[in-house]
């Protein structure tokens, strides 16, 4: 057996989606370099999105959002450290440093460390006990413990994390507050249209949603929130809080070590950093996208731009060319989105074949680019393959709800 040249590891930071996604592409493509993979939990690399679904529902055991079982990695000759924080670069030397001090050469390094929640400043209350973030296992298992029929619970933010949130807890018993600093749920990411339906539906579920409404401060009593004081000067009671207010990424070691760093880690449209003995993807990776950078917190990012940069690693590669799809799941209601709806300047709302479907759909200067579909799979499927094979559906034929929708795929 030849000895192992230690500069020629690759080594993966971050134990999450984009981590794991890579180290499998990797060892699919047959590449058997030594493989590390370096995580800061305590727990095999996992899905996340059940963990504000049905993990804290309590509908899905832990074991089934495990990647793969603890043998896989074994099989595969994959080294996996968790419980791990990786400090440091040092890109002269080629190594990482631990925060034991411990030093991990590597001959290419690929950067999966995610993103962070926004906190709530300790200031106005975000260190009280009792406020929860949605990220980890742990905040879900914490989440779980404190969700108990009959409490109140305050959401800061009306994004995705925070409404999924909002219908667990409904479930779940709990009294439901969304408040929101913009003028609508749903600001950042979807239309007029489908913030309307969502809506809609939570109030059919009895939560409050309380739009362009700021929080002034969460009020404590013995070191646990009690009340939160809007800015209007109303006082809310409440139990519990949870913080969704959106996520920055994790490029703080990235930074430190020189490498270019503009809201994530700068990759070139292979997954490079400003460094080529480095890449990064996933959350954490900022990507050139249209005629700017973009960063996608999703797992079809993490997922396609881990593999490409995987694929890039491995001696082949093509660019990374994102075809973003999405989904949230609120009460019994699937939400599905195709293509990436930035700058659009028209939308469309199609009533789906049965009733509560829906779907949204995006044109920017008259070029379709995105759905959403609300329980409405096939306006999903079709939107998804229009967008693939770049079809551009007629607005008025679309609008037309007894218009066959996969009939215009053959147009
Ligand atoms: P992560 O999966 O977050 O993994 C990063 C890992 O790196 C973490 O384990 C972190 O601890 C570790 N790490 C960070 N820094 C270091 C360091 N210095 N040393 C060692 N380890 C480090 N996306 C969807 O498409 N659909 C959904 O419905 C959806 N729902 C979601 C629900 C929740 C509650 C959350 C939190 C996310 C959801 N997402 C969803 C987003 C999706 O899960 C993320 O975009 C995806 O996990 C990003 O993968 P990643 O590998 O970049 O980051």
């Amino acid at each position: 057996m030849r000895p192992i040249n230690k500069k020629e590891r690759l080594l993966i930071v971050g134990a999450g989606q984009a981590g794991f996604a890579a180290a499998a592409k990797l060892r699919a493509l047959k590449d058997d370099r030594p493989l590390t993979i370096i995580g800061a939990e305590d727990v095999l690399p996992y899905q996340r999105p059940p963990l504000s679904k049905k993990y804290l529902v309590g509908d899905m055991t832990f074991d089934r959002l495990l990647f793969r079982p603890e043998q896989w990695y074994a099989d595969n000759n994959v080294e996996i450290r968790l419980s791990t924080r990786v400090e440091q670069i040092r890109r002269d030397e080629k190594q990482v440093v631990l925060q034991d001090d411990t030093v991990v050469d590597y001959g290419t390094l690929l950067l999966a460390t995610g993103s962070t929640p926004r906190q709530l400043p300790a200031s106005i209350g975000g260190a009280l006990s009792g406020v929860y973030v949605m990220r980890e296992k742990r905040d879900a298992d914490l989440l779980a413990e404190a969700m108990l029929p009959g409490r109140r619970v305050l959401i800061i933010g009306g994004g995705y994390i925070g409404l999924e949130a909002a219908a667990v807890a409904r479930h779940r018993g709990l009294e439901v507050t969304v408040i929101e600093m913009a003028d609508r749920i749903l600001q950042r990411t979807a239309a007029q249209e489908t913030a309307d339906i969502i809506r809609a539906i939570h109030k059919a579920h009895d939560v409050e949603i309380r739009e362009k409404t700021v929080l002034d401060h969460l009020i404590g009593k013995d070191g646990y929130v009690s009340a939160a004081k809007l800015t209007d000067g109303t006082v809310i009671d409440v139990d519990c809080a949870i913080v969704g207010i959106g996520v920055v990424p994790n490029d703080q070691i990235a930074r430190i070590a020189g490498l270019d760093v503009q809201n994530g880690i700068v990759v070139d449209e292979f997954g490079r950093t400003s460094d080529p003995s480095i890449f990064a993807a996933g959350d954490c990776a900022s990507f050139p996208w249209q005629d700017g950078r973009i960063r996608f917190e999703s797992v079809q990012n993490a997922v396609d731009q881990a593999e490409a940069a995987a694929e890039v690693i491995g001696g082949a590669g093509a660019p990374y060319r994102p075809k973003p799809w999405f989904w949230s799941d609120q009460y019994d209601v699937k939400l599905q989105i195709a293509g990436f709806n930035l700058g659009y300047d028209q939308t469309l709302l199609r009533p789906g074949s049965r009733e509560g479907a829906y779907s949204v759909w995006y044109f920017k200067e008259g070029a379709f680019v995105s759905v959403d579909a609300i329980n409405d799979a096939t306006a999903y499927l079709v939107g998804r393959k229009m967008l693939e094979l770049g079809i551009n559906p007629h607005p008025t034929v679309l609008a037309d709800p007894l218009s066959d929708l996969k009939q215009l795929l053959r147009t």
